[in-house]
């Protein structure tokens, strides 16, 4: 079954039997075994996931998560919001996501990246014809990239990785950025409030959430609560992200920041204008929604809102930016990248900073119009938007 609502979608547009019937399941699922030795009395045994969902507009592209709760299930979820994302922002590419069920955090980063080379012998022809394109998402960044390519020699069978061995200028902040600029645009049509007035919590302060916090706070929003998988603080007068960024830098967690400790169920119901979940999938639900006060929440963690949450929050009338549009900056720059690793195209940070935030532009101006004539939530809207081109697209490759 699929993880979007089709049945919702399909109160709201003509969804056609054929198109419903690719929609609602993933195109391919592989599972393995990964295995390393390290010596003669230790080895490192994990499961990794690799879905494909939907890759009528081209290859498959998404992030490698690697947790040690990560499925199947999940993998899938996270694929079919690549299908959606990628349509939305009318890039071509197709849903794609891989799962690594393994905590790399004890590990030293030559195991870790000893590890990686295992997926990529088990990935390589995938990888290698490009029919998946993978990126970082949790617990995975730019130096697990260039493993990737070291290893295939290929710059455009991965996108996120380190400027040096061809990434793009921008990329690393890119999700983050997109957060931002898309934060503000809600804020001007949503809250209709002066930025400087604004204030912001973000749960997760890795990749996303703390290029966000410093995106956000550099366009005038006051950061006034963070946290991550250690701890949660909070600051009603607003934090200098700077020196909170350079903290977790150096201690690799927000906790021990100076400011109000607060428990992680805390951060979610923060006094505060705006919430942004930055971190894991479910963590807004029936059980807690109703305690948010937030007045406007820009997911841009994937699937931070469980089909329950967001049912509550529609009825409270607190509207909800969707994670295929709230985080697609990471996407958008990913495509910008893959383009240029095949063409030898180059651009600087402030050129892909401009792209990115023109398609988000353009994706938000088209969801706010279906929003308009559909009456319906944001997320309904977005995939709205995003259905019409899957199905163009399917009707085009004679899918159906
Ligand atoms: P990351 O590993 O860099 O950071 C994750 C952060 O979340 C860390 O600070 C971690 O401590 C924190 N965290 C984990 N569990 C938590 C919990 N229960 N409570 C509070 N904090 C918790 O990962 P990331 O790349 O920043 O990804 C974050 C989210 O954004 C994920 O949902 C990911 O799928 C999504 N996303 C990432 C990208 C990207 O380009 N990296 C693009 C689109 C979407």
């Amino acid at each position: 079954m699929a993880f979007v609502d089709l049945d919702r979608l399909g109160r709201f547009i003509k969804l056609p039997t054929a198109s419903r019937d690719i929609l609602e399941g993933p195109e391919k699922q592989i599972m393995m075994s990964l295995r390393l030795k390290l010596s003669e009395t230790e080895r490192i045994t994990a499961t990794a996931y690799v879905v494909y969902y939907c890759t009528v507009r081209g290859p498959a592209k998404g992030g490698i998560r690697m947790m040690p709760d990560v499925t199947l299930e999940e993998t899938t979820h996270l694929s079919e919001l690549m299908a959606w994302k990628t349509a939305l922002v009318k890039i071509p590419f197709g849903g794609g996501k891989s799962g690594i069920k393994l905590d790399p955090s004890p590990l030293t980063r030559f195991i870790k990246s000893s590890f990686l080379k295992e997926w990529v012998h088990q990935m390589r022809l995938d990888l290698e014809r490009g029919v998946y394109i993978p990126a970082p998402d949790m617990n995975t960044g730019p130096a697990d990239m260039a493993v990737i390519v070291g290893e295939t020699r290929i710059p455009e069978c991965v996108t996120g990785k380190p400027t040096g061995v061809g990434g793009l200028p921008g990329r690393l902040e890119a999700t983050g950025w997109g957060v931002a600029a898309i934060t503000r645009r809600a804020a001007e049509h949503l809250l209709k409030t002066q930025r400087t007035e604004l204030s912001v919590a973000i749960q997760g302060f890795g990749n996303v959430g703390s290029y966000a916090a410093q995106f956000c706070k550099d366009l005038g929003f006051k950061v006034v609560a963070v946290s991550d998988v250690n701890g949660a603080i909070a600051n009603g007068d607003g934090f200098d992200v700077p020196r909170l960024i350079r903290h977790v830098n150096e201690h690799r967690t927000v906790a021990g920041f100076p400011g109000q400790k607060i428990t992680n169920d805390e951060l979610l119901s923060y006094p505060c204008d705006i919430l942004i979940p930055a971190a894991s999938g479910d963590v807004i639900t029936e059980k807690n929604a109703d305690a948010i006060r937030a007045k406007l929440i820009v997911e841009a963690a994937n699937n931070p809102v469980t089909r329950g949450g967001d049912h509550i929050l529609v009825e409270r009338g607190i509207p909800v930016v969707p994670d295929i549009l709230a985080n697609a900056g990471g996407v958008v720059g990913s495509y910008v990248e893959w383009h240029h690793s095949k063409s030898g195209a180059m651009s600087t940070k402030e050129e892909v900073f401009d792209r990115i935030e023109r398609v988000l532009g353009m994706a938000w101006n088209r969801t706010l119009a279906a929003r308009d004539e559909h009456k319906c939530d944001l997320r309904t809207a977005s995939l709205i938007v995003a259905a019409g081109e899957l199905i163009e697209s399917m009707r085009d490759r004679n899918w159906v």
